[in-house]
């Protein structure tokens, strides 16, 4: 417990450090993050999922995924490149294939995108695609929703597919 805090913490500064760079809003956001609680899930994975997308792209049109599993690891992932949009795939995709490789039950996807570099991020409810593919871990699932204020709000697959299929073979989410 007291070296998962230690952990958490040092992940947290390190987090807090690498904002410091954007400017004085990051500054204070990422130290009012920091003053948070350590098992603020939530918070973590948009802070884990807006970082990939400033690094992977800092100029332009950026978006990533952040997805948390079982054990606490956080699992991040981007859309792939295409010449062909047939090939297209949602940014999640990825975390969700390394979440079946290493056998991991997902517990928490979000994922965010942003128009510009200059852009705020938001915050995109899983795609109908992928919510079937979060389906995969039953109705605890939790999903990051997209709304106007943009705050930081998850819902469980069972309050997003509240009439979802399976409920023909008897089953329940
Ligand atoms: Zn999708």
């Amino acid at each position: 417990m007291f070296f998962n805090y230690i952990s958490c913490t040092k992940k947290r500064l390190r987090v807090s450090l690498s904002k410091i760079k954007y400017g004085q809003k990051s500054l204070a956001y990422s130290l009012g993050v920091f003053l948070q609680p350590c098992m603020d899930i939530e918070k973590e994975l948009y802070i884990a999922a807006v970082e990939l997308a400033e690094k992977r792209y800092p100029k332009g049109w950026g978006g990533a995924a952040a997805v948390r599993v079982e054990s606490g690891k956080v699992l991040t992932s981007v859309a792939p490149d295409i010449k062909n949009e047939s090939l297209g795939l949602c940014m999640e995709v990825g975390a969700y294939l390394e979440a079946h490789k290493i056998d991991e039950v997902v517990t928490h996807s979000l994922s965010v995108s942003r128009e510009t570099e200059k852009s705020e991020f938001v915050i995109l409810t899983p795609c109908g695609v992928c919510q079937e593919r979060l389906v995969h871990w039953g109705g605890n699932v939790l999903a990051a929703i997209t709304n106007p204020e943009n705050k930081v709000i998850f819902k469980n697959i069972r309050e997003l597919q509240p009439h979802h299929w399976s409920a023909v073979n008897g089953e329940q989410l």
